[in-house]
């Protein structure tokens, strides 16, 4: 019954995180590559910084100072 247990288990590799931002991370997963568009070194979100947010606001400001419209 042992063996048989151990046959359904999904392999468990040290995989290596890509990011489209060239940043990567070790960890260990049932994938043996993971490749991510976004991760905690890019994203606002886990920084903080909330970067996309504030350049959102100031293109707003422009757009209306100039008139521009979309
Ligand atoms: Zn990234």
């Amino acid at each position: 019954m042992k063996e048989l247990k151990e046959g359904i288990h999904p392999k468990y590799y040290q995989t290596v995180i890509k990011c489209a931002c060239g940043a990567t991370y070790e960890t260990g997963s049932t994938k043996e590559k993971i490749n991510v568009e976004i991760c905690s070194n890019c994203h606002p979100f886990f920084t903080g910084k909330q970067k996309l947010v504030d350049t959102g606001g100031r293109v707003d400001r422009f757009k209306k100072r100039f008139g521009i419209s979309d």
